[in-house]
């Protein structure tokens, strides 16, 4: 029943979030939010943004935020755009940088965001095959393209695009826009950020939600050209000028001015990775090189949906895509050592009910 829907949303299938279970404890490992609390101080900034000046809009420019993060990253604050979420900040993206009359490229494999945008603003899309093992091969991008979007490290794979390809990308684009979505870029690729100087149809694009845990905040930014950042401002001031509100602005300020306490946590997150990367693989798993706070994983003798079936009834929400080439993939998200050693048991215990005999290996590093 579509009664009273315009034709322009009448075919789109929404964007499908992770699960946000509600009844039980889970051990959440299904969306790639940060198993660690905000910074202290990003909490202590909220807190004292919660008063009677809440009756006030925001600064609808974000002055103060803009400015740290220009400071943080070497840059003007006219060079910083933010959004309510980097998810806002790549829907204003479409209508801002790219034309009907010419597609935007994309893998076939990323964040499956982007189509959904494309479609939303009637943009012609054209998506490019990754490799067999999930690397971006730039030849395909050198051509006559509407836009480019990047995903660095990609999503769902968490392979990192090397800068010298992003450059060769970007040189063969001189006329159009690309996008390099970093969301995951803290965990360990190199950002493009230290070339915007040289790319004016460079735009970087962040968020605080997975680095920064505040996926609960919604901030996201982008980093480019001012050029870019003023097309981005049109756009967002044509359609809510208040995107990001006062708590919103003040935690994300304190969250970037904790070097120390986000230096610890990624920390963390990255050797948790290692250790339970070595467990898969001791376990059968075939693992992707991940520079992510996730793990893309596949198991020669049992199915990907029967494993995020029996992790979720033993508690354990892991993400899974029915969809062609990746249908036999889990995306698993890094939580806490004890997070990750649960997981890593749960697996020990299908895979050996489903008879598969495992390494002594892996269950000595499991104790
Ligand atoms: C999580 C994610 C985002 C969205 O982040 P928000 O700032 O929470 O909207 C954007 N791009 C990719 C690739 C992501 O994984």
């Amino acid at each position: 029943m579509k009664e009273f829907w315009s034709s322009r949303i009448r075919d789109i299938v929404p964007y499908t979030p992770g699960e946000q279970p509600k009844d039980r404890t889970f051990i959440k490992l299904n969306t790639n939010e940060n198993p660690y609390p905000p910074s202290p101080m990003a909490l202590e900034y909220i807190r004292r943004a919660t008063g009677p000046d809440l009756r006030l809009y925001p600064d609808p420019d974000g002055t103060s935020l803009r400015e740290t993060l220009a400071a943080f990253n070497g840059l003007k604050p006219e060079q910083i755009f933010l959004g309510n979420g980097s998810d806002e900040v790549l829907a204003m993206c479409f209508p801002a940088f790219f034309e009907p009359d010419r597609p935007v490229v994309f893998a076939d494999i990323t964040y499956s965001f982007y189509p959904v945008y494309a479609k939303l603003y009637g943009q012609p899309y054209r998506e490019i095959p990754l490799d067999e093992h999930f690397h971006l091969e730039t030849e395909p991008y050198l051509g006559d393209n509407g836009g480019v979007i990047l995903t660095n490290p990609n999503a769902p794979t968490g392979r990192a695009i090397p800068l010298h390809d992003i450059r060769a990308i970007l040189e063969a684009n001189p006329d159009v826009v690309v996008i390099v979505d970093e969301a995951y870029v803290d965990f360990g690729a190199r950002s493009a950020r230290e070339i915007i100087y040289a790319y004016p149809n460079l735009l970087v694009v962040r968020t605080m939600s997975k680095s920064r845990s505040l996926a609960g905040l919604r901030v996201g930014f982008a980093m480019g050209n001012a050029n870019l950042i003023a097309a981005l401002n049109c756009v967002k001031n044509s359609f809510n000028s208040y995107t990001l509100d006062r708590l919103a602005l003040a935690g994300a300020e304190g969250a970037i001015h904790d070097v120390e306490y986000q230096r610890a946590t990624l920390f963390k997150i990255m050797s948790t990775r290692s250790w339970t990367e070595t467990v898969l693989r001791h376990l059968g798993f075939s693992v992707c090189e991940s520079s992510a706070n996730f793990l893309f994983v596949s198991h020669p003798d049992l199915p990907a949906k029967e494993l995020q079936e029996g992790l979720r009834a033993r508690g354990i929400l892991v993400r899974w895509w029915d969809k062609p080439r990746i249908a036999n993939y889990l995306r698993i998200s890094i939580g806490t050592d004890s997070d990750m050693k649960a997981l890593c048991q749960a697996l020990t215990d299908l895979l050996t009910q489903a008879g598969i005999s495992l390494e002594p290996m892996a269950q000595e590093l499991l104790q």
